[in-house]
């Protein structure tokens, strides 16, 4: 699905005229957008451009190459759902391979179970590395920040020119409803220059 692409102007305008189409979060006439020198659109704050997707991405997160998509404002936390599934789906597949091991110190045994034991110890690396994926995001969701802006803060200019370590922390509680329960885009032009944090 869209993660959140960038459309060029003419496109919202017309998206708008319609009635069609995602709400786009309204940023304040003061604040200046960076245009993006690959595909030309105006980057909102957050946005990023994703070489493989050939498109900006709103709030983008990293590019999934298991999803063959990126990650972003409108998918994320769908993401975090797929996530989630699929952590449950290898903990029954661990439990299922588990279970049908017996073990015996013998050759024979593990001539006949060494299939069985290689799947349980892929399922197991599988489980760990989800685990893993699973909290950081959580983790990163919680303070409102991304994998890309928390990989790579220096190089980014919003943060480097805020007085804030993360501008757009609002708590964890607010964090995670934004997240989760929100289906708006956010203006995050708003939350940093701290002049209206409700969502448009
Ligand atoms: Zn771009
Ligand atoms: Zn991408």
């Amino acid at each position: 699905m869209d993660p959140g692409f960038v459309k060029p102007e003419e496109e919202v305008k017309e998206g708008e005229n319609k009635g069609q189409g995602v709400v786009i979060p309204q940023i304040p006439g003061d604040v200046k957008l960076r245009r993006c020198g690959y595909c030309l659109v105006k980057q909102p704050m957050r946005a990023k451009h994703c070489q493989l997707c050939q498109h900006c991405v709103r709030r983008y997160d990293h590019h999934c190459p298991w999803l063959e998509n990126c990650v972003g404002e409108r998918n994320h936390s769908l993401f975090i759902v797929y996530l989630s599934v699929q952590l449950v789906v290898l903990l029954w597949g661990a439990h299922v391979a588990w279970s049908g091991l017996y073990f015996e110190q013998s050759w024979e045994w593990l001539q006949h179970n060494i299939f069985l034991l290689m799947s349980f110890l892929l399922i197991l690396i599988f489980t760990i590395v989800v685990l893993l994926l699973l909290v950081s995001q959580l983790y990163l969701i919680s303070c409102n920040t991304t994998t890309w802006e928390f990989m790579s803060s220096h190089r980014i200019s919003y943060l480097r020119h805020s007085e804030l370590e993360n501008p757009f922390d609002q708590g964890i509680i607010l964090n995670l409803w934004r997240f989760f329960c929100s289906r708006h885009l956010t203006a995050w032009e708003n939350i940093y220059f701290h002049k209206n944090s409700e969502p448009v």
